[in-house]
């Protein structure tokens, strides 16, 4: 097994350059983020960090992906594209159906890169999900000085996903989320493979999915950093340390150069470089078996 461990060394601590600041993002979302109790958020905790422990620490869960073969046969299933959120619930992911993944369904994603997408994912099938924070983002930046309200921007995220429609012949629909008001991720999945993770043996833990496979670098870096701030920001927040941290889990693609695990590595690397979360971040990396 390749397998990658970085804690993140001790590095540039030029906050001021960095790109977190996304101060217009978090005080859009600041307005429709219910605040739970910290008995919640502990209890949350407690559960995604039993399934770690359940999958015998990230190494075990590293090792599942990496062993289990029907996480990487899609043969006869077919994409559906879903945010990079979460709490997204996997009802899609079934004999038939497996998820690619785009921070509200290509809200954030140029028209160009939109069509590249569908047409290396072969997807027939768009939703958008309540709460989106990437519909957030894009409200806040197209709509300056707007203080919307939650019905608002699961109004803007639905007719934005249904637009799709007419330009990329998508048929649409919503997806239901899980732990709605709340952030449960404890890391994130940096593919340069098609995958459907929850064909592991267990519970997978809760995991933002970024399919850098189907979206150029930079903007698949945007998201890794959309998914930083979010769990980071009003997730777990202050329970990420050292022991405890964000989990980054790349899966490469052995056949690409581009996507294979030392290159995705280090693509998410050179983003962390630039986080204030850093030491609180563990990248694990391996190359499929495909
Ligand atoms: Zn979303």
């Amino acid at each position: 097994m390749l397998c990658i461990a970085t804690r993140h060394p001790q590095g540039i601590q030029n906050y001021a350059q960095n790109m977190w600041a996304t101060t217009t993002y978090f005080k859009l979302c600041a307005k429709d983020v219910k605040m739970v109790s910290d008995d919640v958020r502990q209890s949350a905790w407690d559960v995604q960090q039993k399934l770690i422990e359940d999958a015998v620490g990230i190494d075990g869960l590293v090792e599942k992906l990496e062993e289990t073969e029907a996480v990487y046969d899609l043969t006869g299933k077919e994409p559906i594209i879903v945010c990079i959120d979460e709490r997204i619930i996997p009802t899609g992911t079934d004999e038939k159906h497996y998820y690619v993944r785009s921070a509200g369904t290509f809200i954030l994603l140029d028209e160009e890169s939109r069509k590249a997408f569908v047409e290396s994912s072969g997807t027939k099938t768009g939703t958008w999900h309540k709460e989106c924070g990437a519909a957030t983002k894009n409200y806040g930046d197209t709509h300056p000085g707007a203080k919307p309200t939650s019905e608002t921007i699961d109004t803007y995220a639905r007719e934005f996903v249904e637009s799709l429609e007419d330009s990329l012949g998508l048929e649409t629909r919503e997806i239901g989320i899980e732990s709605p008001g709340f952030h449960p991720a404890i890391g994130a999945i940096y593919q340069g493979v098609d995958m459907d993770p929850f064909q592991i043996d267990m519970d997978l833990p809760k995991f933002f999915g970024i399919n850098r496979n189907h979206t150029p670098k930079k903007y698949a870096l945007e998201e890794l950093k959309i998914a930083l701030d979010i769990a980071f920001g009003h997730g777990f927040g202050d329970l990420f340390d050292k022991e405890n941290p964000f989990y980054i889990i790349v899966a490469g693609n052995p056949n690409n150069p581009e996507l294979c695990a030392d290159n995705l590595c280090s693509e998410v690397n050179s983003v962390l470089e630039n986080t204030p979360y850093k030491e609180k971040i563990l990248v694990k990396a391996y190359d499929a078996r495909i």
